[in-house]
């Protein structure tokens, strides 16, 4: 089955004077080694259908299943939890912590999934490997490059083998070599592990990508192929 199911998702903010209505009625899912590209205007509901297809926000009305689990019927606590197994998020600005080099960066996830040490060491020094980081795990975030601290983001991002990484604007604090690097890396781990990648992006540089083409407009989503 797919790896997140969205079923006539919709998002109301109540916090201000006029609710705000995010999204509208989404139907949509993201299967094993997809690649999906979502497209749109400021404003038009994108980082809120991230944020809702990694469970960091639960929706106003619908349902989201991730790996066929009903999320609505879970738990704070379990929520939590099904996020630090199953899901990988990519930020634009990074979100490494600044005091942690940048193997304990990615050595993170699986410490508060509790593996153990050597099982942790071994996997930290693979998947930094497989970014092209290996050589560089001592170094702190300020001593990294934009485009490197975004290698280290995406391998703590895939460090507990997720079935999907969502990433939203990652290559937005980047030059274009350096971001169009990042596109060609997450392509590449999609195509070698199968993890279903989900980006939210302006850059045109992503299309070349993406499986399918996905574009947002006032809440609503508009299949481009695929
Ligand atoms: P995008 O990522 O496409 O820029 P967003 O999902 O951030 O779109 O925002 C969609 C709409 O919801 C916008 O009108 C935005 O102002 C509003 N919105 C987003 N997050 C919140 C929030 N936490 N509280 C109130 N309104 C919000
Ligand atoms: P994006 O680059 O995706 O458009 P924004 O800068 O709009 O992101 O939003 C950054 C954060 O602020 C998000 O978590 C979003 O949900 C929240 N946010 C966006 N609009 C509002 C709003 N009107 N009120 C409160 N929070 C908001």
């Amino acid at each position: 089955g797919p790896v997140v199911r969205l079923q006539g998702v919709t998002k109301t903010y109540r916090n201000g004077a006029e609710p705000v209505m995010a999204l509208r009625g989404i139907d949509f899912e993201v299967r094993e080694g997809d690649f999906v590209v979502i497209h749109g205007p400021s404003g038009s509901g994108k980082s809120t259908l991230l944020h809702i297809m990694g469970c960091l926000d639960r929706p106003t009305a619908g349902r989201v299943e991730v790996q066929g689990t009903d999320v609505g019927t879970l738990g704070a606590r379990r929520l939590a939890e099904l996020r630090r197994k199953d899901i990988g998020f990519v930020f634009q600005t990074f979100n490494l912590l600044p005091v942690l080099s940048a193997f304990e960066n990615v050595e993170y996830p699986l410490l508060l999934n509790r593996w153990p040490r050597r099982e942790r060491r071994r996997r930290v020094m693979e998947v930094l490997e497989s970014v092209g980081m290996a050589g560089l795990g001592h170094r702190r975030p300020d001593q990294l490059s934009g485009g490197q601290k975004q290698r280290v983001a995406i391998a703590r991002a895939l460090v507990h083998r997720p079935g999907i990484v969502l990433a939203d604007e990652p290559t937005a604090n980047l030059d274009s070599d350096n971001g169009q690097a990042v596109l060609e890396l997450l392509s590449q781990l999609n195509r070698s592990t199968g993890v279903a990648v989900v980006v939210v992006t302006h850059d045109p540089l992503a299309n070349p990508y993406a499986r399918r083409m996905v574009r947002m407009r006032d809440g609503k989503l508009t299949e481009v192929n695929g």
